[in-house]
């Protein structure tokens, strides 16, 4: 199967889509599951796919329980750099974080465990995603249902992720607690006077000030926060004025902020705007700050993240698979899965065997390169993680 996994994957990687609708990758997912026996339905505020694989056979289904797999299938704001024979013909739009593999090695799996229906003892719901990149599709989808979509909760859940860098290319890394950060976004805008540079005095300048809430918000991070449950928090966008003899009347920034604990990331929720409204204050004047919660911390519940380990060393050799030491500061909305049913997110590192993972194009970079001797692990470890999962609960 490995070869239409790779055809899938192409077909969908040089026609990328971005955000919550996501018609002709839908279409591709559709067509690739036609004739297998799953009940499939869509989204109606998202384009997504669920499929639902009831075990046993037609005369007697399987009682057992329910595992949930899930790939995302969105594409990112990125024009290709990669020349690949079939690199995105959508300028403006890429593959850059790998979720083509990810949909292709799901649909994949549906086929290996569609094959063994009559054996699997349980049920098994795949979550085809759209919106992973900043639109928490993951959460629409549970809002429409999709935990439900089998009739009874799953007892796990599963999601792999490729790397195209880091990892040597098919080596899984999983770990127990934290696997990947949370991500919030703070919106601040400071609220001056404008007037001639030359008699700032006579204006109330809001750059000098935002830039101060700039470097403060670094102070923040190393004097409030415990160096071992660790806080990032980057300004990638800073606006201020229009040319170099005008004080504006305003000044706005953006900052994320990522964090790995629920008391890091409620005191990052009172401490930044107390912060930005004390000094806005200490310079007589205003400030906004708004800090909004997107993605929560992608938490690989303990058992699960040991038993995903323990199937990878099975399936593929004990050297095919590390104990990550630290979390990912990046975010998944796959968090919100996993707030509600244990499971483990699972990274397959997919770099080009004949690159260096310690310095290949990173994801989302416009020259990532995920390669394809990648996908019928991803594929197999998918359909091995349900089965097992499984039929560790009820022994066939
Ligand atoms: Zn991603």
């Amino acid at each position: 199967m490995a070869d239409e996994i790779a055809e899938l994957r192409h077909a969908i990687h040089r026609e990328p889509e971005i955000g919550l609708d996501l018609p002709k990758t839908q279409a591709k997912v559709l067509a690739a599951l036609a004739g297998l026996p799953l009940e499939i339905t869509t989204g109606r505020s998202l384009s997504s796919v669920t499929a639902v694989l009831r075990g046993g056979s037609a005369h007697s289904r399987a009682e057992g329980p329910v595992v949930l797999l899930r790939g995302d299938m969105d594409a990112l704001p990125v024009t290709e750099e990669t020349h690949l024979p079939y690199a995105s013909a959508v300028p403006g739009a890429m593959h850059a974080c790998g979720h083509d593999a990810h949909t292709a090695m799901l649909a994949g799996a549906a086929r290996l465990l569609s094959a063994r229906q009559a054996e699997l003892p349980g049920t098994v719901i795949f979550m085809f995603q759209p919106g992973e990149e900043g639109c928490a599709g993951a959460r629409r989808m549970i809002e429409e249902g999709v935990l439900d979509a089998a009739g009874e909760r799953p007892v796990a859940a599963y999601a792999l992720h490729v790397s195209s860098q880091r990892l040597p290319c098919g080596m899984f890394s999983t770990r127990p607690g934290a696997m990947l950060a949370a991500a919030d976004q703070i919106t601040v805008t400071v609220h001056g006077r404008g007037g001639h540079a030359s008699t700032p005095h006579r204006a109330a300048d809001p750059i000098p000030v935002a830039c101060e809430m700039v470097t403060a918000l670094q102070t923040l991070v190393t004097r409030k926060f415990d160096v071992f449950d660790p806080v990032v928090i980057t300004v990638g966008s800073f606006h201020a004025g229009t040319t170099d003899n005008v004080i504006p009347d305003r000044a706005r920034f953006l900052a994320t902020a990522r964090s790995f604990s629920q008391e890091s990331r409620s005191a990052l929720a009172e401490l930044v705007p107390r912060l930005i409204g004390d000094i806005a204050r200490g310079h007589g004047l205003t400030a906004e700050a708004v800090y909004s919660a997107e993605y929560p911390v992608t938490v690989n519940d303990a058992a699960e993240a040991a038993f995903a380990a323990e199937t990878i060393a099975t399936v593929f050799g004990p050297e095919r698979g590390e104990q990550a030491e630290f979390p990912i500061t990046g975010a998944e909305d796959f968090s919100f899965v996993l707030e509600q049913v244990p499971g483990a997110f699972v990274m397959l590192g997919a770099c080009p065997p004949d690159d260096d993972p310690l310095t290949a194009p990173t994801n989302h970079s416009a020259q990532a390169t995920f390669d394809d001797t990648a996908l019928a692990d991803g594929t197999a470890l998918y359909a091995e993680l349900a089965l097992r999962r499984l039929a560790r609960v009820i022994p066939p």
